[in-house]
C-alpha cells in the first residue's frame, strides 16, 4: 500500500469506524456464536499473495463483526467502561503513524517527555500529593504509563520486594535471599482484583487475603491485627495492596485507617484505583482518597473511565529510585549520554519497548478539557443513580451494595439461582449485557454505565429489559410449580400425539397472533435461553460453594463470559427466521430426526419454537462434527 492508497483507505476506515459507532445499536450487543466459529469462516493458512483491500474489509463485516462483543454499545453494561473517544482514536492513530519505540529518552525524546508532562497534569488533576509529581521541587517521585493495572500492581510489588530484601540483607548479610523471601508477607482484601494474587504468585511471595467489612471495605484494625500476628510468628510484612473502587461493587478500602498502619510497620502501600481513580478529577468525589499521602504508589486506568482507548494505565510512585532499583538492567547498547539528566522509562516497567501512549491521553485531555472530562464522569454517576432509583421502586428487586460512581449492584429478592438464571437469560438474548459478582456469598448483578454518551433513555431501556425478563422468568417458575405433575403426564401424551400432527397446523399457528400465543412464545423463549445447557452442556456453571474457597470476581466474570457465548434464539430474530424459512421443510426434517419435546400447552407456537431450536442445535452439532 503506498501513500496514495493509504489516503484513500484511511478515509474509508475513518468512515467505517464512524458508521460502526453511529449504527452500533442495530447490532446484538453480544455475538450469537459458538467457540471456534471463526475457523469455519477463514482459511487456516495465511495467503501467499497479498489480497484485495475490499475483500479484506468485506470479511471484517461478514466474519469478524459477527464475533465481536460491542463494548461501545448502548446496551453494554458489563465490567467497567472500555474508554473510547474520537480524539483518543486519532491520537493512537498518530502514535501508530510515528511508530517510535520510546524505551529511553534518546530513543524518542518527545515520547518520554510528553509522558512525564501528561502524568504530572493528571497527578494534579486527581489531587495527588506533590511528592508523586516529577516536576515538583526536590521530588523523587513521578508517573509512568503502563499497559494495565495488573502490571502496575506487579511492578509495585516487585519494587517493594526488592527494597525489603535490600534492607534485610543489610541486617542479615549472610542469610540467603530465598530464605528472606520465604518470610515476607503481602496483604490485600478479599475484594482486591485477582491481579494482586497473580502478582504475588509471580513474585513468589506469600499473600494474606483479608476479610473486608460488611461494606466490602478493608479496615485498618483488620490489617493491624494480622500484621501483628504475622510479626509475632517471625514473618515480615512488606507490602499492602488496597483498592479504591473494587471490581465487584466499587467499594473503597479505608486508606485513612490503613495508611498509618502501613507507616507503623514500614511497608509499601499500593493503591489500585483502576476505575474509580479517574473520578478523582471531580473534587467532590475525592473523599476515598483520604490517606493517599501514606501511599508509596498509586494507579488508575484512563482506558476505563477517562475516554481513552486501551492501553493506558497510569502509575505514580513517591520514590522512583525504589521502583527502578528493582528493574534496572543497563546493557551498553541502551545507554546514552543524557542518562543522568533524563528519564528512561524502560527502568519503570517490565517491557523494554514502549508505544507513544501519551499522545492519545494528551489529545483527550486537550480536546475535552478537565471540565469536559468531569462532566462525563458526573453524568455517569447521575445515570447510575437513575438506575438505582428504578431498582428501589420495584419491590421484587433490591440494591445489593452502596452505589458508587457508575456501578449499581442489584439482585432479585430470592435465591442465587434465580438471579443467575435471570442474568444468563438476559445475556443470552443479546438485548443487554451485564456480568455478576459475589457479595457476602450472594449472587448479584452488576450494572455499569459504560457508553460514552449514555442517556436517560438507555438506562430506562435497560431497566425495561431486566424487568420484562424477570416477569417472564417468574411466570415460568409459577407455572412450573402449579403444573409440575401435570407436566410430566402431559409431556408423555404430547410426545405420542406429536407423531400424528400435520405440518399444516404449523401454518395455522403462524397466523395466530393473539396475545396469549405471544406470551407463551416469549416465555418459552426465556425457558430455552435461561438454560444454556440445552445448547451446550459444557457451559453449565454453578456458583462456587461456601466461603472457604477464595473466589475472585474476575473468575465469576469469566465464568459468565462462557455462558454468554451460548447461541441464542431471540424471539424477534425468530419471527424473522420463520418468515424466511420453508417451514414445511424445517418441520419435517426435524420430525424425522427427533421426537419433539412437547409441553403442557397445546399451543403450537411453542412446538414450532422447539422445532427451530432443535434444528439450530442440529446445525450446531453438524458444524462441530
Ligand atoms: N484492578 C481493578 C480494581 C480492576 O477493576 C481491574 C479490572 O477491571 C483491574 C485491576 C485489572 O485491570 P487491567 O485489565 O488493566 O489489568
Amino acid at each position: 500500500m503506498n501513500s496514495t492508497e493509504f489516503r484513500k483507505r484511511g478515509k474509508e476506515m475513518v468512515d467505517y469506524i464512524a458508521n460502526y459507532l453511529d449504527t452500533i445499536e442495530n447490532r446484538r450487543v453480544t455475538p450469537a456464536i459458538e467457540p471456534g466459529y471463526l475457523k469455519h469462516l477463514v482459511p487456516l493458512e495465511a495467503p501467499q499473495k497479498g489480497e484485495d483491500w475490499d475483500d479484506i474489509m468485506r470479511d471484517v463485516e461478514d466474519k469478524i463483526m459477527p464475533g465481536v462483543t460491542h463494548w461501545q454499545h448502548p446496551r453494554f453494561h458489563a465490567y467497567f467502561p472500555s474508554g473510547n473517544s474520537y480524539p483518543s482514536i486519532l491520537g493512537d492513530m498518530l502514535s501508530d503513524g510515528i511508530g517510535c519505540i520510546g524505551f529511553s529518552w534518546a530513543a524518542s525524546p518527545a515520547c518520554t517527555e510528553l509522558e512525564t508532562v501528561v502524568l504530572d497534569w493528571l497527578g494534579k488533576m486527581v489531587g495527588l500529593p506533590e511528592e508523586f509529581l516529577s516536576f515538583s521541587e526536590n521530588s523523587k517521585g513521578g508517573g509512568v504509563i503502563q499497559g494495565s493495572a495488573s502490571e502496575c500492581v506487579l511492578v509495585s510489588l516487585l519494587a517493594a520486594r526488592a527494597h525489603t530484601i535490600r534492607q534485610l540483607k543489610k541486617q542479615h548479610p549472610f542469610v540467603e535471599e530465598g530464605v528472606l523471601l520465604s518470610k515476607m508477607m503481602a496483604y490485600c482484601s478479599k475484594e482486591a482484583h485477582s491481579c494482586a494474587e497473580k502478582a504475588a504468585m509471580m513474585a513468589f511471595v506469600k499473600l494474606r487475603i483479608l476479610e473486608p467489612d460488611e461494606n466490602q471495605s478493608l479496615r485498618g484494625a483488620t490489617l493491624q491485627q494480622v500484621m501483628e500476628e504475622d510479626r509475632a510468628a517471625g514473618l515480615i510484612p512488606f507490602y499492602v495492596e488496597t483498592t479504591l473502587g473494587t471490581t465487584s461493587c466499587c467499594s473503597f478500602d479505608n486508606l485513612a485507617e490503613i495508611g498509618p498502619v502501613c507507616e507503623e510497620f514500614g511497608v509499601w502501600l499500593h493503591v489500585d484505583g483502576a476505575y474509580a481513580g479517574n473520578s478523582f478529577i471531580c473534587p467532590e468525589l475525592r473523599g476515598p482518597m483520604n490517606g493517599i499521602e501514606y501511599a508509596s504508589s498509586f494507579n488508575f486506568n484512563p482506558n476505563k473511565f477517562m475516554l481513552t482507548n486501551f492501553d493506558c494505565s497510569l502509575m505514580w510512585v513517591k520514590d522512583r529510585f525504589r521502583l527502578t532499583q528493582a528493574l534496572v538492567v543497563d546493557p551498553l547498547y541502551l545507554q546514552h549520554s543524557y542518562s543522568e539528566r533524563s528519564i528512561d522509562y524502560r527502568h519503570w516497567g517490565i517491557p523494554l519497548s514502549r508505544r507513544f501512549r501519551a499522545l492519545k491521553l494528551w489529545f483527550v485531555i486537550r480536546s475535552f478539557g478537565v471540565e469536559g472530562l468531569q462532566k462525563y464522569i458526573r453524568e455517569h454517576c447521575r445515570l447510575a443513580k437513575r438506575f438505582e432509583a428504578h431498582v428501589r421502586r420495584e419491590k421484587r428487586f433490591e440494591v445489593a451494595s452502596p452505589v458508587n460512581l457508575g456501578l449499581v449492584c442489584f439482585r432479585l429478592r430470592g435465591s442465587n439461582e434465580s438471579n443467575q438464571k435471570l442474568l444468563s437469560s438476559i445475556n443470552a438474548s443479546g438485548k443487554l449485557h451485564m456480568v455478576p459478582a459475589s457479595l457476602n456469598d450472594k449472587y448479584v448483578i452488576r450494572f455499569c454505565v459504560c457508553r460514552q454518551t449514555a442517556t436517560d433513555a438507555d438506562i430506562d431501556c435497560a431497566w425495561n429489559v431486566i424487568t420484562q425478563f424477570a416477569t417472564d422468568m417468574q411466570d415460568i417458575l409459577a407455572e412450573k410449580i402449579v403444573d409440575k405433575n401435570e407436566l410430566e403426564e402431559a409431556k408423555n401424551k404430547e410426545a405420542e400425539k406429536e407423531e400424528e400432527e400435520s405440518t399444516e397446523e404449523v401454518f395455522q399457528m403462524l397466523n395466530r397472533k393473539d396475545n396469549k400465543s405471544l406470551r407463551y412464545k416469549r416465555s418459552f423463549f426465556v425457558r430455552m435461553v435461561s438454560d444454556p445447557k440445552i445448547y451446550n452442556p459444557k457451559i453449565v456453571r454453578s456458583l462456587p460453594a461456601g466461603s472457604s474457597r477464595r473466589h475472585t470476581t474476575s473468575e465469576t466474570i469469566e465464568d459468565n463470559n462462557v455462558s454468554i457465548s451460548s447461541p441464542t434464539i431471540d424471539s424477534d430474530n425468530l419471527t424473522e427466521l420463520l418468515q424466511q424459512t420453508n417451514i414445511k421443510e424445517v418441520f419435517s426434517n426435524v420430525k424425522a430426526k427427533y421426537k419433539i419435546i412437547s409441553k403442557t400447552t397445546s399451543d403450537l407456537s411453542d412446538r414450532l419454537m422447539a422445532t427451530n431450536s432443535l434444528l439450530q442445535a442440529t446445525r450446531m452439532q453438524e458444524v462441530k462434527h
